[in-house]
């Protein structure tokens, strides 16, 4: 079935998932296996999530290919063959929709479907869940799989509207893509969709304009064609390699780092950088010590050394100044980048530092800033996402006495493991907030997440159970716990997403659980095997 084909939608299922991105999807296969009805809806036209939206040049995954990929069926893990080391966007999306295919997944899938709200009904003790056509559906477990980068977020500027040339949010990219030839392009946002886009962008625009208010720290992706023999190595030992992964901190095994920075001599660390720098991998990095994520002093060595890198690559010194960014290594998301540093050599590539003259508004030609005016033909804005509770905040969902998430959430995320929220029965969420999710390889964390609910699910049918909710005592204590183990990192110095900083009015909280995915898989598997202590379960 293709994936424009329209789908009838049911009245009443057993379960109702929203969004057919990786979780979606995995989740949809499980549940089905337990031989529930589930229905998913999809606001894009086909599966894959986040590598359907994102399609701007040299949008690449930063883990692994053969990392961040399902373990869920060693068939499957077997049969598909990774291209390159980091894949580009179309790779993943390929793997998204052989996975749907393979798994007859469409078949439960209605695309081009937002939901809008769901409602849970006491006296039915089921969700209602209605959608953008009018549709509505009751189902008795409702499963949030929004994904924690799928709300994409335009900045506050005056004047948005009023330019008269090409707009283009990294997030929504034409399925036809953009023809930058000849064109002046202002770029605003240097993340990691912007440090992936910069370097293509730049190589085929007549002059590329970059708009920078806080600089990326980003290590060379150091990209490649996958080896036979590499491929082979792994799928003879994907069974090991998955364990590891569930064990590991981040969802991605690597060397657990004994020595502190502070602990080594200049010559040693030097070494130890240069060694993780040239292996393209973000976690070498973030694993050369032991105290980077916990230690001012010992993250600044890291700093310093980036620092010293970009001046080394940057020919123009006052360019490379301003592409060092302050704030501790590892804090805000770093990137994986092809080419971005050596861009900045280019004459046709120009930063404009916003912390020096700040972004006044759109105009119909192009960008104010405090300085002047910057005329382009395109506008491309890599201004990331409402994170983590943007997609599930945009859905009017309504508890218990018909208490909004939204409003209980003013304060913050408030939730138990990540899973579920007090007040809202039989609703769980993929990779939500207080889950280790973002901070890790994400499929790892699906997977993990996934696993659980279906497991919860075939609890409740097996012992003839009709609700679970977390109990507001576990939700308060998890709560703390989330806050207390990110007090003990650098994660709160910066002002990332992670801590909702990047929209305005947004509580600052850090959203992820910084305890590591191996910590938090173990926690979660013993709040089941204790009959799912900290939820209450009725009959
Ligand atoms: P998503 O893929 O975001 O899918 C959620 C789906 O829900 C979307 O298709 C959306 O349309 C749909 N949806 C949302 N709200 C509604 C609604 N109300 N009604 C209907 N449908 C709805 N993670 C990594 O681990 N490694 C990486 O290298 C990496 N690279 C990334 C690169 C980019 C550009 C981005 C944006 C994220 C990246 N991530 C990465 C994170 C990535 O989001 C996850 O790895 C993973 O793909 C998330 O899958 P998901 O199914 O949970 O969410
Ligand atoms: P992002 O990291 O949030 O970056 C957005 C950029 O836009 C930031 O530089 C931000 O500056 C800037 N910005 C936002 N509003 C602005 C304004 N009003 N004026 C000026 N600048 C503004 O978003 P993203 O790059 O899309 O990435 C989001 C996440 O998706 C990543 O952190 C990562 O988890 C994932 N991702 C991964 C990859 C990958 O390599 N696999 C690629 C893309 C995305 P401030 O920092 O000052 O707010």
């Amino acid at each position: 079935m293709s994936a424009s084909e329209a789908q009838p939608t049911p009245r009443s299922v057993d379960a109702v998932v929203v969004g057919a991105g990786f979780s979606g999807m995995y989740l949809l296969h499980q549940l089905r296996e337990q031989g529930l009805s589930v229905v998913v809806f999809e606001a894009g036209t086909d599966v894959g999530g986040t590598w359907y939206w994102n399609r701007y040049p040299g949008a690449r995954v930063d883990v692994e290919s053969l990392a961040y990929s399902y373990s869920f069926s060693p068939d499957l893990e077997q049969e598909y063959q990774w291209e390159e080391r980091y894949p580009t966007q179309p790779e993943i999306l390929k793997y998204a929709r052989h996975v749907a295919d393979r798994f007859d997944l469409r078949r439960d899938i209605v695309f081009r479907t937002r939901v809008t709200a769901a409602t849970w009904e006491e006296d039915a003790g089921t969700w209602l869940v209605r959608t953008e056509h009018g549709d509505a559906v009751n189902a008795r477990f409702f499963v949030m799989a929004t994904g924690c980068l799928s709300a994409s977020k335009m900045p506050e500027i005056p004047g948005l509207e009023s330019f008269k040339g090409a707009t283009y949010h990294t997030a929504h990219w034409p399925h036809e893509g953009v023809d930058f030839t000849g064109k002046r392009v202002a770029l605003i946002g240097t993340g990691s969709s912007g440090v992936q886009s910069i370097p293509v962008i730049a190589e085929q625009a007549a002059d590329l304009t970059v708009f920078q208010r806080t600089p990326a720290y980003s290590l060379p992706a150091r990209n490649r064609p996958l080896r036979p023999d590499e491929i082979a190595e792994r799928k003879a030992s994907y069974r090991a390699y998955r364990q590891a992964q569930r064990e590991s901190a981040a969802g991605i095994p690597v060397t657990v780092p004994t020595k502190s920075a502070l602990e080594v001599s200049d010559a040693e660390r030097d070494v130890i950088y240069e060694a993780a720098w040239e292996s393209g991998s973000l976690v070498n990095l973030l694993s050369t010590f032991t105290d980077l994520a916990t230690d001012q002093a010992a993250n600044d060595t890291a700093k310093r050394w980036i620092h010293r890198k970009i001046h080394e690559i940057v020919k123009d010194p006052e360019v490379a100044d301003d592409l060092c960014p302050d704030y501790p290594v590892g804090t805000k998301r770093p990137c994986l980048d092809t080419g971005y540093y050596e861009t900045w050599n280019r004459p046709d590539v120009h930063l404009v530092n916003l912390r020096r003259t700040p972004l006044v508004e759109i105009t119909e030609k192009g960008v104010r800033t405090a300085e002047r005016e910057y005329e382009a033909d395109i506008i491309v804005y890599a201004t990331g996402f409402d994170a983590m509770t943007g997609a599930l905040t945009n859905v009017d969902i309504r508890g218990r006495d018909g208490v909004s998430l939204k409003e209980t959430w003013q304060a913050g995320p408030r939730t138990y493991l990540g899973l579920g929220s007090a007040g809202f029965p039989n609703m769980f969420m993929i990779t939500g907030p207080g889950s280790p999710s973002v901070l890790s390889n994400m499929v790892v964390s699906i997977e993990q997440h996934v696993d659980w609910v279906a497991g919860v699910i075939r609890h409740l049918d097996t012992e003839g159970l009709r609700t679970i909710e977390a109990t507001p005592q576990a939700q308060d204590d998890w709560v703390a716990h989330v806050n207390e183990i990110a007090g003990y990192t650098l994660y709160p110095k910066a002002n990332s997403w992670y801590m909702g900083a990047n929209v305005p009015g947004k509580p600052r909280v850090f959203m992820p659980y910084a305890g590591g995915v191996g910590a938090y898989r173990k926690r979660c598997d013993e709040v089941a095997a204790k009959g799912y202590e900290g939820f209450a379960l009725t009959v």
